[in-house]
């Protein structure tokens, strides 16, 4: 899917601009104080620095221990696949290892030039595992061979043979796809980064005006030069909606939850002077990929082009290099190791959490169940018996708002870096981790559910 930071035509918005009622707060979503373009203060921007610095100094306990490697993933990642990304493998593969991220599950938007499996990167790459696969049909699809010459335009026999032989397929922007059935796949996207800016009908018509407004871009090349990641952290959202999807149906199923980043590297916008009277924008995730206004068309465009010559570039604003998409949200692989065999199987056993990185590094967070009838310990994903003394044990890294769900209803919630729970129903149980920033509740992590059979 494409991301549409911009999608009204420039002109259109012109039109619309000065009936924009900007005073008017769109509805603010779970934990939220502030709009996105409240966020974008640069006061706020500081704020949430300042908390997020606060958490990374916090001392770092480890209550649970797991046994098993803790990698990060991005899944759902665009490069070199159509006219609308900006981005290249090899870029994406030296800001993978700037973030410190072990695995890259690649998603192209097919095409029939290319096969996505047999053209793409499959391996390790100076130690970033490459998974190549397709945004397809609605799906991330990752099958273990090419799919050309055995494609289905039916739904399900599609599904089968992303399946054969081991591969994996998730739901994709499950905002536009909330009565699919999920039983037959691995899981589906609980966040997607695209799905989350959709919505932000305010902040995308602030953003679109800023390229003709002065002050307002100053304001934003500022921010992004001072705090970019927090920039990218402005839009963050708890997806409802969605959510509700997963803990319904994995009632009835196995589901594992995944995060989609849809990175593309493709957020890039410029401002050029092109004449004395006239400047041109310019924007790689759209179409036509530039837009000239002119003096009578806007009031700003007169200021934007003094002391500019023709051709100079005024301003350039990059929100998305991969390093900072992949900083924001990645799926924690919990595996014995780095291999292909490994990840997939993991994905497959919702042996994997969601986590907002850049917020604080959640690695060490666990999720398990301990006693009753069996010995062992289980762990997020695995399928557990209702027994006298079983217990379910989480643990963070830093303290933090702790909740504890059962088949979607939250039924305990602590401050504390732990948190322990007897189930005396059968159901599906998961944590939700929040981190308190510059005032605000913001979600953290998202366990895979233990499921208590
Ligand atoms: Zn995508
Ligand atoms: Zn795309």
């Amino acid at each position: 899917m494409k991301p549409l930071l911009l999608t009204i035509p420039i002109l259109f918005l012109l039109l619309v601009t000065s009936a924009t009622p900007f005073g008017q707060k769109p509805p603010l979503g779970p934990g939220r104080k502030y709009t996105t373009v409240e966020r974008m203060h640069i006061e706020r921007l500081r704020a949430v620095h300042k908390d997020r610095l606060r958490y990374k100094n916090m001392p770092r306990g480890v209550h649970l221990r797991i046994v098993l490697g803790d990698y990060r993933a991005i899944m759902h990642a665009h490069a070199e696949d159509s006219p609308h990304t900006g981005g290249t493998r090899a870029e994406m593969l030296a800001d993978a290892k700037r973030a410190g991220v072990q695995i890259i599950m690649l998603t192209d938007h097919p095409s029939p030039e290319r096969d996505f499996i047999t053209g793409s990167w499959r391996g390790l790459r100076d130690g970033v595992l490459f998974i190549p696969g397709a945004e397809h049909k609605g799906f991330l699809a990752y099958p273990m061979a090419s799919l050309r010459g055995r494609e289905s335009p039916e739904r399900d026999d599609f599904i089968r043979t992303v399946k054969a032989d081991g591969g994996n397929i998730f739901l994709s922007h499950v905002e536009e796809r909330l009565d699919w059935p999920t039983a037959d796949l691995d899981g589906l996207e609980i966040y997607n980064h695209h799905t989350d800016v959709k919505d932000e009908t305010e902040f995308n018509l602030w953003l679109r005006t800023a390229f003709m407004d002065p002050e307002r871009l100053r304001q934003i090349e500022r921010a992004l030069a001072e705090y970019p990641q927090e920039v990218m952290g402005a839009q963050q959202d708890y997806l409802t909606e969605i959510i509700a999807k997963w803990d319904r149906d994995a009632q009835s199923h196995r589901l594992t939850g995944v995060a989609a980043n849809d990175c593309h590297h493709n957020q890039v916008f410029t401002i050029t002077a092109k004449d004395e009277n006239s400047i041109e924008i310019g924007y790689i995730s759209s179409r036509p990929r530039t837009t000239r206004v002119n003096a009578n068309q806007s009031a700003g465009v007169a200021a934007l082009l003094s002391g500019s010559k023709p051709g100079e570039l005024i301003a350039r604003l990059d929100f998305d290099p991969y390093e900072r998409s992949m900083n924001y949200v990645t799926t924690h692989i919990l595996a014995e190791r780095l291999t292909e065999a490994a990840v997939r199987d993991a994905l497959r056993s919702g042996h994997a959490y969601v986590a907002h990185d850049w917020l604080c590094d959640p690695t060490g967070f666990a999720f398990v169940a301990q006693g009753g009838v069996s010995k062992l310990v289980r762990m997020m994903g695995d399928e557990v018996t209702l027994s006298q003394g079983l217990r379910l044990r989480g643990a963070t890294t830093v303290a933090c708002t702790l909740k504890l769900f059962h088949n979607g209803a939250e039924v305990k919630t602590v401050e504390s870096d732990r948190i322990e729970f007897e189930p005396r129903a059968k159901g599906v149980y998961r944590i939700e981790a929040w981190l308190t920033v510059d005032g605000e509740q913001r979600p953290w992590i998202y366990s895979n559910p233990i499921y208590v059979r």
